[in-house]
């Protein structure tokens, strides 16, 4: 690296790349790495690594993991005949923190989104449709975020389910219109999966 380039300003435009971290924010962390211990920014940095390195989709339900199923395919206590259907694994942990869902899970890994050219196909919908197969499922719990994309998500999945014989249902409008799964608290989450309807 050219010497002229200050070292500080890197770790600032590398810490910027995260989400929510404006130019400011990634300046202040920078300095701070650089006066904390070395001991405490080598264990930052080596899990950080670590995770990016070991963690990976479920085989099952594409939720993350460490190992080949998730920790929520390997419980048998969960309920098989139900599955919840997300946009992303940060929605599985979300739902994971109201404790009233004992069913399983589908990520998806997107939405259906014609204006960012998503369609069926960029998106986990097969995956689903092969846990469907053997009868045991007897109802999907459609739990995409309240916005068009989630919702035309949510229609094209029940028009491809209902002729399985499987309940399709969508979780309740208490979910702020337009809000993220992952930012609605418990209370509302909860209130979301009671109330569900079939569509
Ligand atoms: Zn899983």
């Amino acid at each position: 690296m050219a010497s002229h380039v200050s070292l500080i300003d890197v770790m600032s435009a590398e810490l910027a790349k995260l989400p929510g971290v404006g130019k400011k924010t990634a300046h202040r962390l920078a300095y701070h790495i650089i006066s904390m211990p070395k001991e405490d920014v080598k264990r930052l940095s080596d899990v950080l690594w670590e995770g990016r390195q070991t963690i990976r989709l479920c085989d099952v339900c594409g939720n993350y993991t460490q190992d080949e199923k998730c920790a929520v395919c390997l419980d048998l206590d969960r309920d098989a005949s139900a599955i919840c259907v997300v946009k992303d694994p940060r929605d599985v942990a979300a739902m994971e923190r109201i404790h009233d869902y004992r069913g399983l899970y589908h990520v998806l890994h997107g939405v259906l989104s014609p204006l960012d050219n998503i369609g069926p196909n960029d998106i986990d919908i097969k995956g689903l449709l092969k846990r469907l197969a053997d009868g045991a499922v007897q109802e999907v719990i459609v739990a995409t975020n309240p916005d068009i994309e989630g919702e035309a998500t949510a229609s094209y999945l029940a028009r491809l389910i209902k002729p399985m014989r499987v309940k399709v249902t969508r979780i309740a409008h208490g979910v702020p219109v337009g809000s993220d799964l992952e930012y609605a608290d418990e209370v509302t989450l909860s209130k979301a999966l009671e109330g569900r309807r079939e569509i």
